[in-house]
């Protein structure tokens, strides 16, 4: 099927428009749904792909609450400004909606509204989670993420939330197929290692190191260290372990 710019020709229903731009391209394959009132148009179509796992042939990933992910190379990848804010509306529209009489007509336009802005909340965050995926395996042959899917993390309610907003199964999940489809290995770090406590200049562990302190300085060496990108390169030490 053929499509560009902004339409896009469906078979039987002919030429529509779509709100973003798209390639142009022809496609085999591809899928409309309908989220809330909206529809959607998911296609899949081949590009020419080049191998580059250049550079750093190890990263260790550091999922953060500051910041959406902290690499060992020094790259961050900052949560979006829109996802913030749009998480407050969310909130605000559910009570909103919770407020109204059952049966109403209103009640009915402020559940569309409400399951409109999730699919705009859950869209963001998987888009900020694909930049991310693609820079991962589109430029390292081997990623080192932890694991955070454990219960006992979430004792922590702050990092919870901030694990939960990240979305980690969202982010393991895209990473798995990304890493079959550029040919690079996952490694997944035990949950046990103490990747943030750990100096990555010269091995020391910290007794205990709280989350609001967001610079690491070593107790024996005095290495000093952004927090995140400590904990990164440690983690990227693992793939040798
Ligand atoms: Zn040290």
């Amino acid at each position: 099927m053929p499509m560009g710019g902004t339409s896009v020709k469906l078979p039987t229903i002919g030429w529509v428009k779509t709100y973003e731009g798209t390639t142009t391209t022809t496609t085999t394959k591809l899928t409309i749904s309908r989220i809330a009132d909206e529809w959607y148009i998911a296609f899949a179509y081949e590009v020419d792909c080049v191998e580059s796992h250049s550079t750093h042939e190890v990263v260790g990933v550091d999922v953060g609450v500051k910041e959406l992910a902290t690499l060992s190379t020094g790259v961050v990848f900052a949560n979006p400004k829109a996802y913030k804010k749009n998480i407050q509306k969310l909130k605000r529209l559910s009570k909103a909606h919770a407020q109204k009489a059952k049966g109403s007509s209103n009640r009915h336009k402020s559940k569309i509204k409400l399951a409109r802005h999730h699919a705009k909340v859950s869209n963001i965050r998987k888009d900020s989670l694909h930049k991310l995926t693609n820079h991962l395996c589109k430029n390292h042959a081997v990623i080192v993420i932890e694991d955070l899917s454990v219960s006992g993390m979430m004792q922590n309610h702050k990092l919870a939330q901030s694990i939960a907003d990240c979305g980690f199964y969202e982010f393991k999940r895209q990473l798995e197929y990304k890493c079959k489809k550029y040919g690079c290995t996952l490694i997944v770090a035990d949950r046990w290692y103490p990747s943030s406590k750990i100096c990555s200049s010269c091995g020391h562990k910290k007794e205990s190191l709280s989350l609001s302190e967001r610079v690491y300085v070593c107790d024996k060496c005095g290495h000093t260290l952004d927090r995140d990108l400590n904990a990164a390169i440690n983690l990227s030490r693992r793939a040798l372990a």
